[in-house]
């Protein structure tokens, strides 16, 4: 069959758009580009491999199974990121994290940064990308998190200034101060994961999603080990969840300045941000 028709048996069996993702997984299975699948749409020929391996995908999502797991790709700050099933998918929320961490830190000299619990290493790795000075290390506790970070760190070609550490930052934590901080820990407290929407709950890991009874436990250790990770006048910025603004702002007042709450573009609350005294 052509790949148009190849197309339009996975969309007449996928349900939420539907045309967006049959093409999403055509693209992937004949590793071709959009370009491709319009120009060549019409005439070239697939093969029973990729008719099997598309019937696959379609199968996976309609388990409802997430679809960057099945194409095993992602796109955050206009930069692709590998992931699989073990680490969160990357948020477009979380880009507003990244943005205000851009602006904060310094661009025209080298700014030392750690990502904590870094999962995919989309953020750290979109900070190395986007400020050429920074040298990052991210940490995670889960030997899956550090495995594809590191494939991560490759595919985005910053090897030379990003590192990968297995730590458990509630346990332990690194030997040395730097210049920012930056996290998105799980936040989501406990109680609340099992009323989650299915392709979260049922799919992304539990030990990204939860934050302890509260959602906060990750803040506060993090809060409590400022003076020995973040160098005086160093920065720290949170990912929150929209209704945590005002709980991270007061834990981190004490020992920041400049503590500020920024909304996300739908106008939630999503990054607390402040400057160690
Ligand atoms: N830092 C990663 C992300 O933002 C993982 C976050 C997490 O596991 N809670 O996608």
């Amino acid at each position: 069959m052509v790949i148009n028709s190849l197309v339009r048996f996975a969309e007449d069996a996928l349900t939420e758009n539907a045309r967006y993702e049959a093409e999403q997984m055509v693209m992937s299975a004949l590793e071709i580009s959009h370009t491709e699948l319009v120009l060549h749409g019409r005439n070239r020929e697939t093969t029973d491999v990729d008719f099997q391996a598309v019937g696959e995908m379609v199968e996976r999502r309609k388990k409802g199974e997430p679809l960057q797991y099945i194409l095993g790709e992602c796109e955050f700050m206009s930069l692709d990121f590998y992931v699989e099933s073990g680490v969160l998918i990357p948020r477009s929320d979380t880009e507003t994290l990244v943005e205000t961490v851009i602006n904060a830190a310094a661009k025209d000299k080298k700014a030392e940064i750690l990502d904590i619990c870094t999962g995919s290493g989309c953020i750290g790795i979109s900070l190395a990308r986007f400020l050429p000075y920074a040298e990052v290390d991210l940490i995670d506790i889960s030997d899956k998190a550090i495995e594809v970070a590191s494939k991560n760190i490759i595919r985005n070609d910053v090897s030379d200034r990003v590192k990968v550490i297995k730590k458990d930052i509630l346990n332990e934590y690194p030997d040395k101060q730097y210049d920012v901080v930056v996290s998105n820990p799980p936040y989501i407290e406990t109680d609340v994961i099992d009323t989650l929407q299915a392709t979260v709950k049922d799919f992304e890991p539990r030990l990204a999603l939860d934050g302890g009874e509260d959602g906060l436990i990750f803040y506060r250790r993090i809060v409590s080990l400022a003076d020995k990770i973040i160098r005086k006048n160093g920065v720290l910025a949170f990912e929150i969840g929209y209704n945590q603004g005002e709980a991270v702002k007061k834990l981190m007042e004490e020992k920041f300045t400049d503590v500020r709450v920024i909304q996300d573009l739908s106008g939630n609350n999503r990054v607390v941000i402040g400057i160690l005294k």
